[in-house]
């Protein structure tokens, strides 16, 4: 399965391919990750190229995009690295979520100013105690007046830290009853007074960062409250096929570079006598790692057709989900084994690769939380 591109597809990869490869030069990526340096030049360009809008209505400054052109984009942004379809991914995802449940009034305040690149919004659902079980969160909001008040503990939040940074946040509003009728979606502005962000020390994904979060009696206005209290578990749900294909794009992006990086290494290298290329082991380890990518976008792909025809997809997506992340794991680490010692130096960018890669099957749903759910698909109860 591939897909003949229509006129409007075609440019919009273009003009994003341009974008990404006149800024991000290898140097530059390598200075993002090594430097965790905060790639506002990039944010700034899709600003001006009206990308931020892309998913969202005209009448918010958007251009009403569909599921694949959000697709055909994550996989382009991805080419140049994981990490910067997270800092697309993450505003993005989480500004769909106030279109589908925030007022009108939140509606018209945030997302134009996202698309106009004047705040960025991170995710925190994530706990200590709740990871998988992300419905064991204890992070608490208690009404006082007209104001919340916020306390608890987040972690592993990707880009939490970013300047002008809204945290869309997940609480317990009532303790009382199952996370499904008592979690609500607050919008924290990151420097308020009480929030402290820790980055944390991660193998990868350096330059959005990872990070914990603590709140210490956080005061947020009533309107910082997406949709009705006690409901902000359909918010999470709400948007989590498009989140998931999208970033699996970002996987399949980021694995085709890994390949063709690792085939023009392997045309130039000698060894023996010859390039690596020509010893039959590293032919086909570079055929195994363009099988890989390829049977991961076919899946992307079919998934990502079945949401623009707006039919339900969990068990497609979920499959693109899993293959298309142990696809650029298992491709990544065999990039790492074809450029022999160098793949180990940090000038080179197959490390990078690997590290990010690995990232992967854990994130947006763990590899075993995706057998589940296809498994659920099938009939099959899993525990
Ligand atoms: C780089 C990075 C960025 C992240 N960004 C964010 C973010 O922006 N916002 C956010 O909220 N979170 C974020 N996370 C958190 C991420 O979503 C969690 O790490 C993930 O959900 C897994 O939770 P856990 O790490 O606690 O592992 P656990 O849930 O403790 O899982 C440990 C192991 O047990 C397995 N396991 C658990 N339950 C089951 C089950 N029912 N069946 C089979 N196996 C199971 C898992 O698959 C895994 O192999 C990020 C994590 C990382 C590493």
């Amino acid at each position: 399965m591939d897909l003949e591109l229509n006129e409007e597809q075609r440019l919009l990869v273009e003009s994003v391919r341009r974008v990404m490869d006149d800024i991000c030069t290898p140097e530059y990526i390598r200075k993002c990750d090594q430097e965790e340096y905060f790639p506002q030049e990039v944010w700034d360009a899709w600003v001006e190229l009206g990308l931020l809008g892309l998913p969202f209505p005209e009448q918010y400054g958007g251009y009403g995009g569909d599921v694949l052109d959000m697709t055909l984009v994550g996989e382009e942004i991805g080419r140049k690295g994981y990490d910067f379809l997270g800092f697309f991914g993450v505003p993005v995802f989480n500004a769909l979520n106030v279109l589908r449940h925030g007022s009108e009034e939140q509606k018209n305040h945030y997302i134009p100013k996202l698309i106009r690149g004047e705040i960025r919004m991170s995710i925190s659902m994530t706990e200590p105690e709740a990871g998988s079980d992300v419905g064991a969160m204890r992070s608490t909001a208690v009404k006082d007046g007209d104001e919340w008040v916020i306390n608890g503990q987040k972690v592993f939040s990707t880009g939490a830290d970013m300047p002008d940074n809204i945290i869309n946040l997940y609480v317990r509003t009532d303790t009382s009853v199952s996370h499904r009728k008592g979690t609500s979606l607050f919008l924290v502005d990151k420097d308020l007074p009480g929030v402290e962000i820790r980055r944390l020390n991660t193998l990868g994904r350096k330059m959005l960062g990872t990070n914990e979060i603590f709140f210490n009696d956080v005061r947020v206005p009533n309107n910082c409250l997406i949709g009705p209290v006690n409901e902000g578990w359909d918010c999470l749900l709400s948007g989590l096929l498009l989140e998931r294909i999208v970033t699996t794009a970002g996987y399949a992006g980021n694995a085709q570079t890994v390949v063709e990086q690792a085939l023009s290494y392997a045309r130039e290298r000698q060894q023996f006598g010859q390039p690596i290329g020509e010893f039959q082991s590293i032919a086909h380890m570079l055929a195994d790692m363009q099988t890989e990518v390829d049977a991961a976008r076919m899946l992307m792909l079919r998934a990502a057709l079945k949401l623009a025809r707006g039919e339900t997809a969990l068990r497609e997506v979920s499959q693109a989900k899993l293959f298309g992340s142990e696809a650029f794991v298992k491709v990544a680490n065999m990039g790492m084994q074809i450029l022999g010692g160098y793949s180990y130096m940090m000038e080179f960018d197959m490390q990078r690769h690997f590290r990010d890669s690995r990232s992967t099957t854990i994130t947006a749903g763990t590899s075993q939380m995706q057998r589940n759910m296809i498994a659920g698909t099938m009939g099959l109860k899993v525990r």
